[in-house]
């Protein structure tokens, strides 16, 4: 492995989930020097994703597209010992996947035992002192080094106004709080906000710990996720299409009719950067407001097995989707009663259900976060959110730009809260490449062999 352009410092990286981990696994293998800031324990290497305990909780991308590394596209294969297609084709645990990562993380430190070192505390400021980035940790502690990485993840949910009022015990903001899915017997129907794979995950954890009752998911469409096809899909590359806006969804219908839905959106993949960053902001915003439910459901797919099981408590009606949208929410006695209008329709409805978990997705706007790490970032001007909200603003290195639109020299970001930039960033074959291209720009080592991708 090349040691060009290493220095002194080492390179601090503020979260270790599956972003910040493999940037330091990289890092370690080009030579680097590298600190991994990880403020909760069970997290580290795994992340909010991989660090789930329940075996029900699947990965939905298919084992042979989970490897760590770009350049060795079937590490996670090897990994697991899955020699046939039918297994490359398997969607394993999600836990199984974190042990895998924690494993790549072990043996970069066993081969580096000098240059790293983590440090299990919470990362509260950044400032830049000229010659080197200054890292203040909860303990007090300081890390100075040459640059800094913002590898935090997703912000949990905003608050929803309707639910304020409502008991802890009743409304569970953040889906994760283990709370959510504990001390279910006299509960007889969840109403999960929320269609998306969370609310699927969710609703499955209920399932395993017990719950038999039913279950409404609710959001402004009511689109459920669709799911992937049993066998593997043999999807042909593609010229990354030229058309834009409208034109390019025509294109993707006439694919589809053509090769069918879930190639015509696998064959996009290589492309959705590309063409992301090809749209202008009110063409980007016109796609988030208009098209991202549908896009959301056809692109993060459901396991196989997990789809069977959603279809068959559909079909018992144990399980509904509903659009609509929400207006007020109160306790009625021991119930909570839900007021929502059905989309489409004049009139409101009353849902009367035991709990209610909030599955709406990961917030995304940084002026409205609260941990201390990016109040203190932004009152300081270090960063500033995208033009969409939807995370920090960056360029296409991944510098973080400070208030004023400059990209910092220092200042990094990886993962989901990236995808202002490039969009398609919240799965791991994305990541994946994202943190290992970063890896080489910190090392000057962009030209080092491997990337005969
Ligand atoms: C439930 C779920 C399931 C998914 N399933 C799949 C899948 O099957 N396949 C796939 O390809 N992708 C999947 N993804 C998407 C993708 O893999 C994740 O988005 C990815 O793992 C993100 O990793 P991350 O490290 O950026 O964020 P996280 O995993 O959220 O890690 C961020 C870490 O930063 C730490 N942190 C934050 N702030 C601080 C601070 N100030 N100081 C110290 N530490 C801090 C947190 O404790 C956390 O551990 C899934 C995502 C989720 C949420």
């Amino acid at each position: 492995m090349s040691r060009q352009g290493t220095t002194e410092l080492p390179v601090a990286i503020i979260g270790g989930g599956f972003s910040g981990t493999l940037l330091a696994v990289n890092l370690l293998r080009l030579g680097a020097r590298v600190v991994l800031i990880e403020r909760d324990e069970a997290h580290l290497a795994k992340g909010l994703a991989f660090g789930t305990r329940r075996p029900e909780h699947l990965l939905n991308v298919r084992a042979a597209n989970m490897s760590a590394y770009p350049d060795n596209p079937n590490d996670f294969l090897r990994w697991m010992g899955f020699d046939t297609t039918d297994q490359a084709n398997r969607f394993v645990p999600r836990l199984t996947y974190g042990h895998y990562l924690h494993e790549q993380l072990l043996s970069a430190m066993t081969a580096a035992p000098d240059r790293v070192q983590i440090c299990g505390q919470e990362a509260l400021a950044v400032h830049d002192e000229g010659d080197a980035a200054v890292v203040t940790l909860a303990g007090g502690d300081i890390v100075r080094a040459s640059a800094v990485v913002l590898a935090l993840g997703n912000f949990p949910p905003p608050p929803l106004a309707p639910f304020a009022d409502l008991p802890e015990t009743r409304y569970f903001s953040n889906p994760w709080d283990p709370g959510a899915t504990q001390q279910l017997e006299t509960i007889d129907h969840v109403l999960l906000l929320g269609t998306g794979l969370t609310a699927i995950d969710i609703a499955l954890s209920l399932d395993s710990a017990g719950y038999r009752g039913r279950f409404t998911a609710l959001s402004r469409r009511g689109l459920a996720p669709r799911s992937h096809a049993e066998a593997g899909l043999l999807v042909s590359p593609i010229a990354c299409p030229e058309a834009r806006g409208s034109k390019l969804v025509q294109h993707v219908r006439g694919r589809a009719r053509y090769v069918g839905w879930r190639a015509a959106i696998d064959e996009l993949r290589p492309h959705t950067q590309s063409l992301w960053r090809r749209h202008d902001a009110v063409a980007q915003r016109r796609f988030l407001r208009h098209l991202r439910p549908w896009w959301d459901v056809h692109r993060h797919r459901l396991a196989p097995q997990v789809a069977g099981r959603v279809a068959a408590w559909v079909a018992e009606q144990r399980l509904s989707f509903v659009a609509g949208k929400i207006g007020t929410a109160h306790m009625a006695g021991d119930r909570i009663d839900v007021e929502f209008r059905p989309r489409g329709a004049a009139a409101e409805k009353i849902l009367s259900v035991g709990r209610i978990i909030n599955c709406t997705g990961p917030g995304g706007d940084v002026t409205r976060a609260t941990q201390p790490l990016v109040r203190d970032l932004l009152a300081a001007g270090h960063i500033r959110p995208d033009v969409h909200r939807v995370g920090l603003d960056v360029d296409h290195t991944g510098r973080v730009r400070g208030a004023g639109g400059k990209p910092q020299q220092r200042l990094f970001a990886v993962g989901p809260m990236t995808k202002g930039e490039a969009w398609e960033i919240v799965a791991v074959p994305d990541i994946r490449r994202q943190v290992w291209n970063l890896a080489r720009l910190l090392t000057a080592s962009q030209w080092v062999g491997g990337e005969g991708l």
